[in-house]
């Protein structure tokens, strides 16, 4: 498999190269040159007979080519999927796909060990150069990069966090692991943090140190996200759903739609997004207008230009009528979040993080329309990474699984960030 930019310049590169480089030479994002379909009796008998494992293998061994051996490629995916995605009926039709059973218990653990798993994999050919891994974060993406990539051999991680303005839990996830591991809490917010990332990957003096973004636009982290999707179809006996996904950056529902172009029936997907709402007016106007992201409470989600909805246009060929055949999208405000957590807690007992009760919410709205369907909404983070809010909304005390409880009392190393200069100084000091 090949894979070329979307800005149509650059050269067309191999997973492997792809992995490496994060983000193409001009500055576009990779995307296969095909989308590879599996043999017809693959979703119809084939995934009940084989483990998720087997089955997760299969679906991305044609993105990988011979870039990793198919017994590397196997242990690989085995080892990413070393824990459960229970899809529970929470009411009549209505599916939780609860994505936040790993190390870091939000949904981005996935991503995170195939990425640093298949890096670690290339390392051990490339004669001790080491590949440093930058990711800028606002809260999960840093925890579950950190925890992935832990201890991987020839791989050095640098993660750049907004000073105070992650919980206590996600900060902890960052800053307490320390080995290849390197936070930097940065003066600023999240879009600081940002620029800084993408200002590296411009700046010709860093082009001796092999630099590689583990945000979703690498596709070692974007294509395993279709492994969730296969699962929730493995757990309903082939009955295609509706899949809603609460959506920021687009990646998650993007591999939803590729395994969904493979073959797997899916009934329609929707994208849930707080008031961060570029995909929905876009879906109603077919204008893709950016506005200033705004802060809420389902905070992985504050983005208002997001990096994979060029991958999302592709899958539809850039046709607006294709996309609005098979997509659909909505927005809540955090009132309709915290609302949607207490009725559906009341009602079940069942409880939500806020981006989930904002892809519940929507499930709901699609359910009353299409009476018929099963709608799975994807739960993507557990509630105890967002405990005040979801502590206030439901008045109840919520239990902090052990692995979060545990984090608590390790102890925060971070280095000061005050200024892109400072940054600098530190990762050219570093690759000396
Ligand atoms: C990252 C994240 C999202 C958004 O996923 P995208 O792939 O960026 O659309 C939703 N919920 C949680 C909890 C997240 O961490």
């Amino acid at each position: 498999m090949k894979y070329f930019s979307l800005s149509g310049q650059a050269d067309k590169v191999s997973f492997r190269e792809a992995a490496i480089r994060g983000l193409a030479p001009d500055k576009g994002l990779y995307f296969p040159e095909s989308i590879p379909a599996l043999p017809p009796d693959f979703f119809k008998t084939s995934i009940y007979q084989m483990s998720l494992s087997e089955a997760a293998f299969q679906a991305i061994r044609p993105f990988v080519g011979d870039d990793i051996p198919e017994a590397v490629l196997k242990q690989i995916v085995k080892e990413t999927l070393s824990f459960d995605f229970p899809c529970k009926e929470i009411k009549p039709n209505l599916f939780s796909l609860e994505l936040f059973h790993g190390p870091t218990m939000a949904f981005k653990d996935v991503g995170a060990r195939f990425m640093a798993r298949c890096l670690g994999y290339f390392n051990q050919t490339r004669q001790g150069e080491r590949i440093t891994v930058l990711v800028a974060t606002s809260g999960d993406t840093g925890g579950a990069v950190a925890n992935g990539f832990y201890g991987v051999e020839g791989v050095d991680v640098v993660i750049l966090y907004p000073g105070g303005k992650v919980s206590a839990i996600q900060e902890k996830q960052l800053t307490a692991l320390g080995k290849n591991i390197t936070a930097l809490e940065v003066r600023g917010n999240f879009d600081d943090c940002q620029s800084m990332v993408k200002a590296a990957f411009l700046d010709a003096d860093f082009s001796a140190l092999n630099l590689t973004s583990a945000n979703s636009i690498n596709v070692a982290r974007w294509l395993p996200q279709l492994f969730y999707f296969l699962s929730a179809y493995r757990q309903l006996q082939g009955h295609a759903p509706a899949f809603v996904v609460p959506s920021g950056n687009f990646g998650n529902i993007c591999a939803g739609i590729l395994i969904h172009k493979m073959g797997m029936p899916v009934e329609h997907f929707i994208a849930a997004t707080n008031i961060n709402d570029t995909a929905p007016r876009y879906m109603q106007t077919g204008k893709y207008e950016p506005r200033p992201t705004q802060p809420t409470i389902s905070n992985a989600m504050d983005v208002s230009d997001p990096s994979n909805f060029v991958r999302v246009l592709q899958l539809f060929g850039n046709e607006f009528t294709e996309i609005k055949k098979y997509v659909s999208a909505q927005s809540y405000t955090d009132d309709q979040t915290r609302e949607t957590m207490s009725k559906i807690f009341q009602a079940t007992g069942y409880v939500t993080d806020p981006h989930g009760a904002v892809a519940c919410r929507t499930a709901e709205d699609y359910l009353s329309a299409h009476p018929q369907s099963k709608a799975v909404f994807l739960e993507t983070a557990h509630p105890a990474k967002f405990l005040e809010t979801v502590e206030n909304t439901l008045s109840t005390k919520i239990a902090i699984p052990q692995g979060l409880q545990n984090l608590l009392d390790k102890e925060k190393r971070s280095i000061p960030i005050n200024s892109y200069r400072e940054f600098k100084d530190f990762l050219l000091e570093k690759s000396v």
